[in-house]
Formats: C-alpha cells, structure tokens, sequence
C-alpha cells in the first residue's frame, strides 16, 4: 500500500506488483518503474513551458511513451515521469488519440481534477508514505528544515516537493 488512496483499488494486480517492487527502495527508481509497467521514457527536447508528454505508440507493450523535456532539472524530471505514469495508470482510458501534453503547471487537455490526482499519486510514488514514515522514525533530527532537505536527497526529490508532501502527510 502506497498510501491511504481510493485510486489504489482502480489498480490491475499486476501494477500494484509492479509499483510495490519500484517503491520498496529509496530513491525510486521512476525510469525503471516506466519501463517495468511497459512504457518507454524519453528525455527529449520539447518546446520551452512543456514538461512532459504521453503519447500512443505502436512500439511499446503499453501502448504510450513518455517524453520528458530534457532541460528541465532533475528532480523536475523525476517527477514529470512519475505525473506521466500516473496519467498512464489512472487516466489512459481518457487519451485521444494525439497524447497529452503538459505545461510547467501540469495542466494539459484533461480536468484540473485529474491534473491534481495525477500529482497526488506522483507525489505518492517519488515519497510513498510508508517509506517516510520509516524514515521519520530514523531520523536523528528534530529541526524541520534539515529533516526536508535530508529527506529530498534521500528520496532525490526537490525540497520544495519534499516540504509539500511532509505538510500533506501531517495534516
Ligand atoms: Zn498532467
């Protein structure tokens, strides 16, 4: 279980054996968790404000392929791959034909509704819960700033996106 998440049950079993194996080690591993679920990653050079794509693709077993803009940061990537696996697994079934795109907001052609699931689970995969709770109970500090920013170096995710989650996870 990666999180207390309704989105969990739409789930096949055999992602949620893939996406339990991905998640078992920190940093998560999200190029290869792409792959395992089928998907190819490409780093790419979209357009300036694009972050990432899911396009169709005769190609893969799944079906798409994610393009991620390879001028974006790191992290920034990490978690646009993880946006688009969560896109693939939650929301295929509503892609056209032509794909989606992302802007820098992760607004794309689907509802703002599904642009803040698809972070959600993002956000679950990069720092599944039960590996914080872990990490909280072994962490050795008590001030909050170097507990965020030991935490996005070991989870290689932003501060920024560590604090967000941590402030999620607590209230
Ligand atoms: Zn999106």
């Amino acid at each position: 279980m990666i999180g207390p998440v309704s989105y969990w049950a739409q789930l096949k079993e055999d992602e949620k054996k893939v996406i339990q194996n991905a998640l078992s080690e920190i940093p998560v591993k999200v190029g290869k968790l792409a792959r395992d679920l089928g998907l190819e990653v490409k780093a790419a050079s979209l357009r300036p404000g694009i972050s990432g794509e899911l396009r169709r693709s005769d190609s893969t077993k799944s079906g798409f392929i994610i393009r991620v803009n390879r001028h974006e940061r790191k992290y920034r990537q990490r978690f646009t791959i993880a946006h688009e696996i969560a896109h693939y697994l939650l929301h295929r079934h509503h892609i056209g034909q032509n794909g989606i795109v992302d802007d820098l907001l992760y607004r794309s052609s689907l509802s703002d509704a599904r642009e803040a699931q698809a972070n959600r689970l993002a956000a679950d995969l990069l720092m599944p819960n039960f590996q914080l709770k872990k990490a909280l109970e072994d962490s050795l500090t008590s001030n909050k700033q170097q507990l965020v920013s030991d935490f996005a170096t070991a989870f290689d995710v932003s501060e920024a996106a560590m604090r967000i989650k941590l402030q999620n996870r607590m209230s």
